[in-house]
């Protein structure tokens, strides 16, 4: 039995990820999973194959956690050495498994390929370990005790890896260490709004020991965050989400688009699409990403018209009926300008709704007046055209592109939620 399992660490194991040659995006990933759980990961170790540091390194994290998981290292050939490690740090043998040997087998049977003898290393397992089978791949997972620990082992390839997790490695600690304490989860994902300024209304919602407890990220402009709650039973847990998440809705009515779909793109296309509202894009410092981000969505071509990408003025005149005397006053990054662009869009691409980007997403271009990040936008809604200008910061020009995409997102998503639309 786990005693008591809320800390945890993750061995990622493979001399690629130690030569800079393959990144481990495993170990991230499943902290993020434990963590709906209730576990939380405190550890990350990335070694090589190499079978006496990990024996040691094994035994040294079951020492201090009830829970290691190890992903990596499970291949057929001799290099992958992740088994005989395992069974060194619970000091025991390495036996071969009749069903995982006889499944082997079949597998190669059923492809019509020739059994090479070297698979049989994967059908070994440490003496006493619990195995978990791989849906996707040959190689096998396993638990196994390590003094007063569990050492997890998950195969390194992602698929596999998380398969398994899920099929495997979640329901047995779920079934193993859900006594006594409960979770309940919520998120919400917010736009228009900085994390430090989102902590600051947060205020002691975000303490270390609050319960539930916040987490938020930031991810292309929107925040992420998200709740877990702990208490003795699952209905406890539960209230106490509902309460915080009512508390939540309220104080973030203005920026909270979604608790589910993180994509503000596709929180908007399915509004257009489910409303039948017509859209059209004119884009000049995001050269068509409002356009490609809304795309993404799929039965979106309902109410897609079209979009422009009119980068140099005279694409602004030729294609939208901007007026040049506008462009000479005002500079094509201008109020004056976005909002004649989306007036324009709207037209031509016959659509209730035009959004209209025009900026300096840099390095060059800036001056004192208008520098790097200033992004101007325009928007029509049958026939209502207002202007709106945001000042990021001067950061690289791809953050600035995608800053503007989205706070041109952002604006439709609001002007759908306004009443006369
Ligand atoms: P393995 O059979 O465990 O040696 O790993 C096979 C492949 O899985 C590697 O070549 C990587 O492409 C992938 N892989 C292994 N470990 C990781 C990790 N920690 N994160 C992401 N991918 C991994
Ligand atoms: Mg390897």
């Amino acid at each position: 039995m786990i005693r008591d399992p809320r800390k945890a660490a993750v061995i990622a194991i493979g001399d690629e990820l130690l030569e800079g040659r393959h990144a481990d995006t495993n170990s991230g990933a499943i902290a993020r999973r434990l963590a709906d759980l209730g576990i939380d990961v405190v550890e990350f170790r990335v070694l090589g194959d190499e079978r006496d540091r990990l024996a040691r390194t094994m035994w040294e994290l079951c020492e201090r956690y009830p829970l290691v998981v190890a992903t990596g290292g499970l291949g057929p050939t001799l290099d992958d050495v992740t088994r005989e490690a395992a069974a060194d740090a619970a000091g025991v043998n390495l036996v071969r498994d009749a069903s995982v040997e006889a499944h082997l087998r079949e597998l190669f049977a059923r492809r019509k390929r020739e059994f090479a003898e070297s698979n049989l290393r994967q059908a070994e397992l440490p003496d006493g370990a619990q195995l978990m089978p791989n849906q996707n791949g040959t190689a096998p997972g396993f638990r196994v005790w390590i003094g007063g620990g569990v050492l997890a082992v998950l195969p390194g390839p992602p698929r596999e890896c998380f398969d398994m997790l899920e099929r495997e490695l979640v329901p047995w600690l779920l079934a193993t260490c859900g006594r006594g304490e409960h979770f309940a989860t919520a998120s919400f994902h917010l736009v228009g709004l900085a994390e430090s300024s989102f902590a600051d209304r947060a205020g002691d919602w975000m303490a270390r020991d609050a319960n539930p407890r916040m987490g938020v990220t930031a991810h292309q402009g929107t925040l992420r965050v998200t709740l877990r709650a702990r208490a003795a039973t699952r209905e406890r847990a539960e209230e106490r989400i509902a309460a915080r998440q009512a508390a939540f809705r309220e104080r973030f009515a203005r920026e909270l688009f979604s608790e589910d779909e993180p994509r503000l793109a596709f929180v908007v296309g399915r509004e257009l699409v489910a409303r039948g509202l017509t859209i059209t894009t004119a884009e000049s410092c995001t050269g068509g990403m409002v356009a490609e981000f809304l795309t993404e969505v799929p039965g979106i071509s309902a109410v897609f018209r079209e979009g422009f990408v009119t980068y140099a003025n005279e694409a602004k005149v030729a294609r939208l009926g901007v007026p040049g005397e506008l462009l000479e006053r005002h500079g094509a990054v201008s109020r004056e300008v976005a909002a004649a662009m989306a007036a324009g869009a709207a037209r031509a691409g016959n659509a209730r709704i035009a959004i209209a980007v025009s900026g300096i997403a840099g390095p060059d271009g800036g001056t004192a007046e208008k520098p790097v990040g200033l992004v101007c936008f325009g928007l029509a809604v049958d026939g209502v055209v207002t202007s709106h200008e945001l000042r990021f910061p001067p950061v690289d020009r791809h953050t600035i592109r995608t800053f503007a995409t989205h706070a041109a997102l952002e604006l439709v998503w609001r002007a759908l939620r306004a009443p006369q639309a």
